[in-house]
């Protein structure tokens, strides 16, 4: 007879009751094997098999596998079948046996005399010599994930109402063992995610929407803690912390308030302690649990001291060798005019110095140049005046008019401007750092090309980008665009003339109107450089 555990009507006794209780105390078992060894002990000595077995669908094992537990009689002595043997097992009883039948009809069997019916099959090489059996599937939804059977050596053993309690065990064993599952995954998943973490070179944090720390690796824990213990930081509030290193300030600062989704901050933070510099990069990350929605801050700090202080080396240099060339400099011109003034009968004097005179006027612009994003940079900022920014487009697009005509590119734009009088910014320099743009796109574009301005206020920022048809820029020159004195070598760009310099001044600018600079750009198809200010 075949049962499912929809129909069942079995005359329950105490014994019955004791068992089903044992079973669902299983339910928190979380070591998935021994729970399945359990089950098989329970079961047999419950229904006084001599051998119960439990064959696994290799979906939880990687192949077919086999449990085997050979009860003696009153002893509690336990045999089994392991590694390969349980393999060749399981195959062979999945293949030909009781147990490959239930598998594929996913219904119990109960075998009243195994020599009177043809769903036990004999092995001639089989230790057991069964009689009567009993075998039910531990489903998972449609799905059989393993085979219990016990066996026992006299007929008639199991009765339909074995098979009815054995149908509920299998039920109660198929869930505890699915919650196994689901949480030796889920610890899997959290230790990969731990190793992962730590194996980050880069201060990482995860917080959560009021700031409290849920995660961070070593590298965070070693600027926030004493001894370095992860363990200490767990749940406290950054904000509480951030005086123990001047890197977390503006973080924490950004992490005290309500998590607006889809916002990130990038900017570069110093830890006075370390003496290190960081770019740090905060983001809001989001996730809905149930129906309940959860945000929070992930924190990246990368260390980028070497880079800084190469910076600030060359910025020096750039900044002494500018000053004390400036002085010989001026000399040189001083006397190439004395001397012009001295050979004006000599042609060919004359001729070679318009050559000098030429070459000193780019050096001095050069000089001029690196003094003046120098200036830039580090002049207290009397910047921000109120400004009328619609104005102040207008005005440059007005200058710059003439330069586009002479090559007879087409402008067109695309102004949103509307109660933007008083924005407040300092009008010259912004001015530059868009001509620059606007210059770079004609410069960069041949002729008949189209230079795009598209500038529009959107939420607390104020956009401003140029695009161009122009002759593009290969992707592994844009990270380098913004440093100074970098020019892309291309074919086509031989003969314009350029320092390096201007985008670097773009970026001094802007930076020090707490905005940022971008660039996008197609070789062959054109680029776009663009900027955002906060308003
Ligand atoms: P330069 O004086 O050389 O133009 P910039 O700092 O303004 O100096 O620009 C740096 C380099 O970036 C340029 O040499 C050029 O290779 C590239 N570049 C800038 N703007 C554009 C553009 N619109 N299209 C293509 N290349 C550009």
């Amino acid at each position: 007879m075949t049962i499912t555990s929809d129909n069942l009507q079995r005359r329950t006794t105490t014994e019955d009751f004791a068992l089903l209780a044992q079973v669902s105390q299983m339910l928190t078992m979380l070591d998935r094997d021994r729970l399945l060894e359990r089950v098989i002990e329970l079961t047999s000595r419950a229904l006084g098999a001599d051998r119960a077995s439990l064959v696994i669908h290799p979906q939880y094992h990687g192949d077919w596998t086999h449990l085997s537990i050979r009860h003696k009689t009153n002893q509690n002595l336990t045999e089994r079948i392991e590694g390969d043997a349980a393999i060749h097992f399981a195959h062979r009883v999945v293949d030909r046996g009781l147990a490959g039948w239930v598998f594929k009809h996913k219904v119990g069997a109960v075998i009243y005399d195994t020599f009177a019916d043809e769903r036990w099959h004999i092995f001639p090489d089989s230790t057991s010599k069964a009689r009567s059996a009993l075998c039910v599937p531990l489903s998972e939804g449609e799905n059989v994930v393993a085979v219990l059977t016990l066996l026992h050596a006299e007929p008639n053993h199991f009765d339909d109402n074995d098979l009815q309690l054995m149908s509920i065990v299998a039920n109660q064993a198929a869930v505890a063992v699915r919650n196994a599952q689901l949480f030796n995954r889920t610890l899997q998943q959290q230790r990969q995610l731990e190793a992962v973490l730590h194996s980050i070179p880069d201060v990482f944090m995860v917080l959560d929407e009021n700031g409290h720390i849920l995660l961070v690796n070593d590298e965070a824990a070693r600027l926030l803690d004493e001894e370095g213990n992860i363990d200490h930081l767990i749940g406290r509030s950054l904000a509480s912390l951030a005086h123990l290193d001047s890197a977390f300030g503006q973080v924490a600062a950004i992490t005290s308030e309500v998590a607006q989704i889809g916002k990130n901050w990038t900017f570069e933070t110093r830890s006075e302690q370390q003496r290190k510099d960081f770019l740090a990069s905060v983001s809001v990350w989001t996730s809905a649990i149930g129906s309940v929605g959860h945000a929070g801050y992930v924190v990246i700090m990368r260390d980028i001291s070497t880079m800084r202080d190469l910076a600030r080396f060359k910025d020096e240099m750039l900044k002494m060798a500018s000053h004390d060339l400036r002085s010989p400099l001026a000399l040189i011109v001083g006397y190439i005019d004395l001397i012009a003034m001295d050979t004006v009968e000599i042609p060919q004097v004359q001729e070679y110095l318009v050559i000098v005179h030429r070459a000193t006027d780019k050096m001095r612009g050069l000089l001029d140049d690196m003094l003046r994003v120098e200036q830039i940079r580090n002049s207290p900022l009397e910047l921000h005046q109120q400004v009328n920014y619609r104005d102040l487009v207008n005005t440059v697009l007005n200058d710059i008019r003439p330069l586009v005509d002479g090559k007879l590119q087409k402008l067109s734009t695309d102004l949103r401007l509307e109660h933007l009088e008083g924005i407040r910014v300092n009008p010259f320099l912004i001015r530059e750092a868009m001509e620059n743009l606007i210059t770079n796109a004609v410069k960069y574009t041949p002729e008949n090309g189209v230079i795009h301005i598209t500038s529009y206020k959107q939420a607390d920022r104020l956009h401003f980008s140029v695009r161009d048809t122009g002759v593009g820029i290969p992707k592994e020159a844009l990270s380098r665009l913004f440093q100074s004195g970098f020019r892309v070598h291309q074919a086509g760009t031989e003969k314009i003339e350029g320092r390096g310099l201007g985008l670097n001044l773009v970026k001094t600018i802007i930076e020090r109107h707490e905005g940022e600079v971008w660039v996008e750009s197609e070789i062959g198809a054109g680029s776009t450089f663009g900027f955002w200010l906060p308003v």
